[in-house]
Protein backbone atom coordinates (compact mmCIF):
# COMPACT_ATOMS: atom_id res chain seq x y z
CA UNK A 1 0.00 0.00 0.00
CA UNK A 2 1.19 3.70 -0.23
CA UNK A 3 0.94 6.43 2.16
CA UNK A 4 0.26 10.07 2.31
CA UNK A 5 3.26 11.75 4.24
CA UNK A 6 2.13 15.20 6.20
CA UNK A 7 3.51 17.23 3.37
CA UNK A 8 0.04 16.77 1.80
CA UNK A 9 -1.38 19.64 1.05
CA UNK A 10 -4.97 18.66 0.86
CA UNK A 11 -5.48 19.66 -2.73
CA UNK A 12 -8.04 16.61 -3.49
CA UNK A 13 -6.40 15.76 -6.74
CA UNK A 14 -5.80 12.03 -5.54
CA UNK A 15 -9.21 11.16 -3.88
CA UNK A 16 -11.46 10.82 -7.04
CA UNK A 17 -8.80 9.24 -9.03
CA UNK A 18 -8.47 6.23 -6.98
CA UNK A 19 -10.15 3.04 -8.37
CA UNK A 20 -10.58 1.85 -5.38
CA UNK A 21 -12.02 4.68 -2.78
CA UNK A 22 -8.90 4.18 -0.81
CA UNK A 23 -8.16 7.63 -0.04
CA UNK A 24 -10.70 9.88 2.28
CA UNK A 25 -9.97 13.57 3.97
CA UNK A 26 -8.20 12.56 8.02
CA UNK A 27 -6.85 14.21 10.93
CA UNK A 28 -4.85 16.74 9.12
CA UNK A 29 -3.96 15.42 5.86
CA UNK A 30 -5.60 13.00 3.22
CA UNK A 31 -4.88 9.70 4.04
CA UNK A 32 -4.82 6.11 2.30
CA UNK A 33 -6.51 2.92 3.89
CA UNK A 34 -4.41 -0.03 3.27
CA UNK A 35 -6.63 -2.61 3.44
CA UNK A 36 -8.00 -1.07 -0.22
CA UNK A 37 -5.23 0.00 -1.74
CA UNK A 38 -4.30 -2.04 -4.44
CA UNK A 39 -1.16 0.42 -5.87
CA UNK A 40 -3.58 0.39 -8.54
CA UNK A 41 -3.17 -3.67 -9.36
CA UNK A 42 -6.25 -4.46 -11.19
CA UNK A 43 -6.71 -1.37 -12.70
CA UNK A 44 -3.67 0.67 -14.04
CA UNK A 45 0.12 0.03 -15.00
CA UNK A 46 0.64 3.16 -12.71
CA UNK A 47 -0.55 4.43 -9.16
CA UNK A 48 -2.92 7.10 -10.66
CA UNK A 49 -2.65 8.68 -7.01
CA UNK A 50 1.01 9.30 -7.49
CA UNK A 51 0.47 10.69 -10.94
CA UNK A 52 -1.80 12.94 -10.02
CA UNK A 53 -0.21 14.58 -6.78
CA UNK A 54 1.63 18.16 -7.29
CA UNK A 55 4.21 17.96 -4.85
CA UNK A 56 5.00 14.22 -4.82
CA UNK A 57 3.99 13.58 -1.01
CA UNK A 58 2.60 9.66 -1.51
CA UNK A 59 5.33 7.21 -0.99
CA UNK A 60 5.56 3.73 -0.54
CA UNK A 61 4.87 2.34 2.92
CA UNK A 62 7.88 0.97 4.19
CA UNK A 63 5.54 -1.12 6.66
CA UNK A 64 2.97 -1.91 4.26
CA UNK A 65 5.24 -4.09 1.55
CA UNK A 66 3.18 -6.50 -0.91
CA UNK A 67 3.68 -8.51 -3.74
CA UNK A 68 2.04 -8.51 -6.72
CA UNK A 69 0.09 -11.61 -5.96
CA UNK A 70 -1.44 -9.85 -2.33
CA UNK A 71 -2.03 -6.88 -4.56
CA UNK A 72 -4.12 -8.88 -6.51
CA UNK A 73 -6.00 -10.72 -4.06
CA UNK A 74 -6.86 -7.77 -2.34
CA UNK A 75 -8.39 -6.38 -5.83
CA UNK A 76 -10.30 -9.77 -6.16
CA UNK A 77 -11.74 -9.33 -2.29
CA UNK A 78 -12.90 -5.91 -2.86
CA UNK A 79 -14.52 -6.09 -6.95
CA UNK A 80 -15.61 -9.88 -7.06
FE1 LIG B 1 -5.75 4.31 -4.76
FE2 LIG B 1 -4.04 3.38 -6.56
FE3 LIG B 1 -3.33 5.37 -4.98
FE4 LIG B 1 -3.62 2.96 -3.94
S1 LIG B 1 -2.10 3.56 -5.49
S2 LIG B 1 -4.42 4.85 -3.08
S3 LIG B 1 -5.30 2.15 -5.17
S4 LIG B 1 -4.93 5.43 -6.52
FE1 LIG C 1 -2.41 15.54 -0.76
FE2 LIG C 1 -1.11 14.94 -3.02
FE3 LIG C 1 -3.59 14.03 -2.58
FE4 LIG C 1 -3.18 16.61 -3.05
S1 LIG C 1 -2.84 14.91 -4.49
S2 LIG C 1 -4.53 15.73 -1.47
S3 LIG C 1 -1.24 16.94 -2.03
S4 LIG C 1 -1.75 13.50 -1.42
Amino acid sequence: ALLITDKCINCDMCEPECPNQAISFGAKVYEIDPDRCTECVGFYDHQTCVSVCPIDCIIWDPNQVESEAELLEKFVRLHH
